[in-house]
């Protein structure tokens, strides 16, 4: 057994996730891919490997039973890859599109994804800015975002791309459920009602993982430009 198997397996078991042991030499390839991208530019801090193995890779295994057969998912804010690469490589079924604005990042994501014939495409731009076109809103069965914004510009963002009866999921952390408190307005305006706050821990670190419901359209007038958002969120 390679030092990385060895590792992914202590990690999985620590972390009650052996269900995705099978797995071991689809993520000891990504991480050699990711740590062999890494060095040329920057995308994650984190590189010793037991550390993604806990920090990026068990965090996103944790939520990869919310998400229905066959959706289409959208990451928004997907940087590196997370949650998407970890969710291409255990769920297949999911379509997946993996949003940023930041282009170094989303080439690391699409060659990493056709390189090893996921089920991923990437898209580059603003997530507020897409939101209004027609080709991607209401288009999406699930959105998830890890790490991206908090939680009422997240929302504004996230809900415009959800089709009715889609689910959001926010991937928090030990603050989660303050930013739920402060984003109830923003959930009932852009027409999404919370599911339940699911309370992990990886590491022995909390994290809360927030899933919604879009129960009703959000009005057209969402998302606003950036500024308003930011200066006024909801
Ligand atoms: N989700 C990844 C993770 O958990 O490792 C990346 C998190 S990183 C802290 C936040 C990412 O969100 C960055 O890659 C940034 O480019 C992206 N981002 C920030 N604002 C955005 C926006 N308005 N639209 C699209 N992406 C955005």
């Amino acid at each position: 057994m390679s030092n990385f198997a060895s590792l992914y397996e202590e990690v999985l078991i620590t972390e009650g996730l052996k269900e995705y042991l099978p797995y071991a030499e689809r993520f000891e390839e990504l991480t050699a891919r990711l740590l062999a991208f890494n060095a040329r530019t920057n995308i994650t801090a984190i590189t010793d490997e037991k550390e993604i193995i806990k920090k990026h890779y068990a965090d996103c295994l944790l939520v990869a039973k919310h998400f229905p057969e066959n959706a289409a998912l959208l990451d928004v804010g997907c940087g590196g890859g997370f949650p998407s690469l970890p969710l291409a490589i255990v769920r297949p079924d999911l379509q997946i599109t993996s949003l940023d604005s930041t282009a170094k990042k989303l080439v690391f994501v699409g060659q990493t994804a056709s390189e090893m014939g996921l089920n991923l495409k990437t898209l580059a731009g603003r997530a507020e800015e897409l939101g209004r076109k027609e080709e991607y809103r209401e288009r999406f069965d699930a959105v998830s975002a890890r790490a991206v914004a908090a939680l009422p510009v997240l929302c504004e963002w996230c809900f415009p791309f959800l089709k009715k009866g889609g689910l959001f999921l926010a991937m928090k952390g030990s603050g989660g459920l303050e930013e739920l408190s402060a984003a109830k307005n923003a959930v009932k305006v852009l027409g999404g009602t919370l599911k339940e706050a699911k309370k992990d821990s990886i590491d022995g670190v909390v994290r809360y993982n927030l899933l919604f419901e879009k129960c009703a359209p959000t009005p057209s007038l969402y998302p606003r430009s950036n500024g308003a958002i930011q200066k006024k969120p909801l």
